[in-house]
């Protein structure tokens, strides 16, 4: 008999847990997770680290042709070194969505999203993947929750990594970074008309990959 090939789908805004709950739906169903979020992340903290403006096309086109990134057992791989942590700083993820706008950034992610999700079963967060990266996914899923509530788990979340972290300023970037992904031209943060919206505001991690993974089974 042959293996049933899935992809799942999950977008929505930052922080709404789409990453912590992809993860533990992988993990149960014993599929891959691709965290797109961090293939951003990763061009925004190279263009940081090598001082690249928006507005270089050709330099910026020239990093993303010797660029490489790759994900193994839970590791966000940048050029062959570990990032995880490196790509998870407050400057880093205003890089990540200012470059996001791209469109050689964004083309040149799909291509290797779509490669990623390609004949084998996955799930894969972001923003764009039930409206375009995976447009044919079986299942997709649109995550959201209050502003507040995304601000709030960000903000606890710094703390006990024992990161300083301020409240107001956590919702203002949140805030911040709804606007610009909602509003850029390219492929912006949209629930694909076909996709289920559920709203975790009250709900716990465990409830949503409950919900998902009895849709999928
Ligand atoms: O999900 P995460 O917060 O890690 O994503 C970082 C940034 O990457 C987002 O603010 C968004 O601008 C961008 N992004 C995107 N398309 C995706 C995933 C992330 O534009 N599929």
């Amino acid at each position: 008999m042959t293996e049933r090939i899935f992809r799942i789908a999950i977008d929505g805004p930052s922080g709404a847990g789409k990453s912590t709950i992809a993860k533990a739906v992988a993990k149960r169903l014993g599929i891959d997770y691709i965290d797109t979020g961090a293939m951003y992340r990763a061009i925004g903290l190279k263009m940081l680290s090598e001082g690249l403006a928006m507005e270089e096309s050709d330099a910026l086109s020239d990093m993303l042709a010797r660029t490489e990134i790759d994900f193994d057992r839970g590791n966000v791989f940048l050029d062959g070194k570990i990032v995880n942590d490196l790509i998870r700083t407050p400057e880093v993820s205003k890089a990540a969505s200012d470059c996001s706008a791209l469109g050689s950034v964004r083309s040149k992610l799909v291509e290797l999203q779509r490669k990623m999700g390609h004949s084998k079963s996955v799930i894969m967060d972001g923003r764009d993947i039930g409206t375009n990266v995976l447009k044919d996914a079986e299942y997709k899923y649109f995550l959201t929750a209050t502003a507040e509530e995304r601000a709030l788990r960000r903000h606890k979340e710094m703390l006990e990594k024992g990161q300083e972290s301020d409240l107001a300023q956590v919702l203002a970037q949140i805030v911040e970074r709804d606007h610009n992904d909602s509003t850029r031209a390219l492929n912006p943060l949209r629930k694909a008309e076909e996709a289920e919206e559920i709203d975790s505001t009250h709900m716990t991690i465990d409830q949503v990959v409950d919900y998902i993974c009895d849709k999928v089974q």
